[in-house]
């Protein structure tokens, strides 16, 4: 599979038709929605893989939520949960700045 964003090969391992498990991406569903023309279906459901570098690169247009109880969440500072450079542990290094 590859990065939405930056098409760059990622590793992904899929169990019956879904992906389980990513190395340095994270994993994206949807079912869509009434805003969107072309992807609006309550019965199917799209995965994207989204690169660490990507999310680090671009953490300004993420928006983030954090649950506190089963159905409570508040809006949360993306900052405090996406950092601004890759971990020593990624195997990514090419992050790039949006303008
Ligand atoms: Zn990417």
């Amino acid at each position: 599979m590859n990065c939405f964003a930056c098409l760059r090969e990622i590793e992904a391992k899929v169990e019956d038709g879904e992906i389980v498990s990513t190395s340095d991406a994270a994993i994206f569903m949807s079912h869509g929605n009434y805003g969107s023309t072309v992807l609006d279906m309550e019965d199917a459901t799209v995965e994207v893989l989204i690169c660490d570098a990507c999310l680090v690169s671009r953490r300004q247009h993420v928006r983030a939520h954090v649950k506190h109880q089963k159905y409570e969440r508040t809006e949360a500072n993306v900052t405090e949960i996406i950092p601004d450079t890759l971990p020593s542990n990624s195997r990514l290094t090419d992050v790039q700045r949006d303008a």
